[in-house]
């Protein structure tokens, strides 16, 4: 009875599989099984010292209240500094909304953007909340086709832009894949979305994490012409290990940002005070210490793949800490269920990353964890060959 009292859209959401997988993990964990747990993509570092002190500091200061809805000034011009250093990127602090991450700065830029039935793309592999992010804002995700080196299928993407098309998501570094864009490849993606004059919403979160010389380029820097239509998403969840802090943040032209603040006003009002105070300094102090973060989880991707059995279906990551590994023949779900049974590695499988057959290792767990499980994959594939 109490079911048919919830709405259409909250029936037909599915719960993040990445965080339900990591639960079960958990849970599995505590009550003593000794299961790597590869699901869930968070640095398992330390928040460094230096951004925990700014914190409580604010505390001990008094800084305990709201503040101004879309963050406060100082962290917002620092954002502007940092688009300006890293990527080449002018924007005004009021262009600027920071968010309780950046899932919440997507939902914000989905409520922003989409009327009923208004079409989003999201090339494949995509991050799992992305679809349903899009569903409860009442918009319709279009899945595109990739090619076999994950990249966006550009014959599909043409195909399947309609006068309905509001927006294109674009994730590089990307999630699940760890594929990262070059300059040509974003040029060609701009230029497609400026002739149908469709948004980009660029998911950048992982952009500092990068490697064998790979850089990380903002489609938005490209021209002002694609500047306009980009909504730069970024936050400081996985560049200092602030996954729980949850801050994140959009730069967009100003309707955009003007539209997103709004609603976040209405919403839930300012992100956590004191987590803003510590999201500026890890922003605005010497980055070394992320630096290192980044060092380790390169040394721990080129072991992968340096070590991963021939037998295992894979593409080198660029960025991010993920890779999609595909075993013989079987499902997303069998793989992940076998791994889990047999090998006590929990996966995410790819299907709700729209990689079918595919499961998401995160390499974001220790070397000796690491080695571990490549043994483990190994020979999960050499029995199963
Ligand atoms: N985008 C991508 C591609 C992600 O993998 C994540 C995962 N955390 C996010 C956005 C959201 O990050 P957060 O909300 O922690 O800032
Ligand atoms: N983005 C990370 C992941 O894909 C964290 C969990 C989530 O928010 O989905 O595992």
């Amino acid at each position: 009875m109490i079911e048919g009292k919830l709405s259409i859209r909250a029936k037909a959401i599915k719960p993040s599989s990445t965080l339900a997988i990591n639960k079960k993990a958990s849970e599995l964990i505590a009550a003593g099984e000794k299961i790597i747990n590869l699901s869930v993509g968070e640095p398992d570092f330390d928040t460094p010292d230096f951004i925990k002190d700014s914190a409580v500091r604010s505390i001990r200061e008094g800084f305990t209240k709201y503040t101004d809805s879309s963050g406060i000034r100082p962290l917002r011009q620092a954002i502007c500094d940092k688009l300006k250093n890293d990527n080449g990127l002018n924007y005004d602090p009021d262009q600027i909304v920071v968010s309780c991450g950046a899932k919440h700065s997507l939902f914000n830029i989905f409520l922003a953007i989409c009327d009923a039935g208004d079409e989003i793309i999201i090339p494949a592999p995509y991050w799992v909340s992305y679809p349903e992010m899009v569903k409860i804002a009442g918009g319709i995700p279009v899945i595109c086709n990739y090619q076999s080196n994950f990249k966006i299928a550009i014959d599909h993407l043409k195909s399947i832009i309609t006068n309905k098309t509001k927006a294109i998501i674009l994730n590089s570094p990307s999630n699940p894949t760890g594929i990262v864009y070059s300059k040509k490849e974003l040029e060609e993606i701009a230029e497609i979305a400026c002739e149908n004059k469709i948004l980009v919403i660029s998911d950048e979160v992982y952009e500092k994490l990068v490697y064998g010389g790979t850089k990380h380029i903002s489609i938005a820097s490209l021209n002002q012409e694609i500047k306009q239509l980009t909504i730069v998403v970024n936050g400081v969840s996985k560049t200092y290990a602030m996954t729980g802090w949850r801050i994140g943040y959009l730069a967009a032209a100003l309707p955009v940002a003007k539209a997103v603040a709004n609603i976040q006003s209405q919403i839930t009002s300012n992100p956590t005070s004191f987590a803003q105070k510590a999201a500026l300094t890890a922003i605005s102090s010497d980055q070394s210490e992320a630096e290192k973060m980044v060092a380790e989880f390169e040394k721990r991707r080129n072991y992968i793949i340096e070590n991963i059995s021939p037998l295992i279906t894979c593409c080198k990551p660029d960025g991010a800490f993920y890779i999609l590994i595909k075993i013989g023949n079987m499902t997303s779900a069998e793989l992940a269920q076998r791994l889990l049974q047999e090998e006590k590695i929990a996966t995410v499988p790819g299907d709700d990353f729209g990689a079918q057959g595919f499961v998401r290792i995160s390499f974001a767990t220790s070397m000796d964890n690491i080695k571990e499980v490549i043994t483990r994959v190994n020979r999960f594939a050499e029995k199963n060959k």
